[in-house]
C-alpha cells in the first residue's frame, strides 16, 4: 500500500478483480448471485439464500460490490481528475472529507481522485486481512465483522454518489448508464435487505434511493 500514491496509478486504476472469499464455497454463492441477477430478480438475488451462513453471504457480496464499483470508477479515471473535482463532492451539499481512523484520525480534504483511492486501498486492506474476511471455508469471523461491511458499504456509496453528482453526464456518453442503474439498485436493494447503511447517509441520492426501494 502507498498512502502517498506514487507512481502506482496503473496499478489503482486496473486493480485486478478480488476472488470471492471461502474457495468454492464463495465461488458457489457468487454464482447465485450472477444466475439471480441474469434472470432480473433483484429481490431474490439480494436475499440470503436458504441455509447460507450470514456472514459468508455479506463477504461474497462485499467483494463483488467492490468490484463493481472499481471497474464503474476505473472508466471514469481520466475524466474525474484532481483540476475536474477538486474536492469529494455529492452534489453541491454534501463534501466528504478522509479519514481512515488509524493512519489519517483527522479529516482532510483532498481531491476526489484521491479521496477514492484512499478510499478503495482502504478497503482492500480490510478485504485482504484473514481476520477480517477468512478465505479458508470454515474460518471463523470476528464477532464484529457486520462493523467492517457496514463502513466498507457506506464508503462505496460516497463512489456512486460522487459518479451520480459529477459524472452522469459521461456515463450517458459512454453509454454505461444501464450498467450504473443496475449495479446501484442491486447495491441500493442488497444495502436495505440487510441495514448496512444508515438512511441519512444515503441522502445525497435520496430520491434515486427511494425510487429504488419502492419498485
Ligand atoms: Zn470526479
Amino acid at each position: 500500500m502507498s498512502l502517498f500514491g506514487l507512481g502506482s496509478r496503473n496499478q489503482r486504476t486496473f486493480r485486478p478483480k478480488k476472488n470471492a472469499p471461502s474457495g468454492s464455497k464463495g465461488a458457489q454463492l457468487q454464482k447465485h448471485i450472477d444466475v439471480t441477477l441474469g434472470s432480473g430478480n433483484f429481490r431474490e438475488a439480494v436475499r440470503l439464500p436458504p441455509g447460507e451462513d450470514i456472514n459468508e453471504w455479506l463477504a461474497v457480496n462485499t467483494v463483488d460490490f467492490f468490484n463493481q464499483v472499481n471497474i464503474l470508477y476505473g472508466t471514469l479515471t481520466e475524466f474525474c481528475t484532481p483540476s475536474d473535482c477538486p474536492s469529494m463532492t455529492a452534489g453541491p451539499t454534501y463534501k466528504y472529507r478522509w479519514a481512515d481512523g488509524v493512519t489519517i484520525k483527522n479529516p482532510i480534504e483532498v481531491s476526489a481522485p484521491k479521496y477514492v483511492e484512499y478510499l478503495m486501498d482502504w478497503i482492500e486492506v480490510q478485504l485482504d486481512d484473514e481476520s477480517i474476511f477468512p478465505q479458508k471455508l470454515g474460518a471463523p469471523f470476528p464477532p464484529n465483522f457486520r462493523d467492517f461491511v457496514k463502513t466498507i458499504f457506506k464508503r462505496l456509496f460516497r463512489v456512486y454518489a460522487h459518479i451520480y453528482h459529477s459524472h452522469f453526464q459521461k456515463i450517458v456518453s459512454l453509454k454505461e448508464e444501464a450498467h450504473l442503474n443496475t449495479c446501484f439498485k442491486h447495491f441500493v436493494l442488497f444495502t436495505w435487505e440487510f441495514r448496512l447503511v444508515e438512511i441519512a447517509q444515503l441522502a445525497p441520492l435520496h430520491d434515486l434511493v427511494e425510487s429504488i426501494l419502492q419498485f
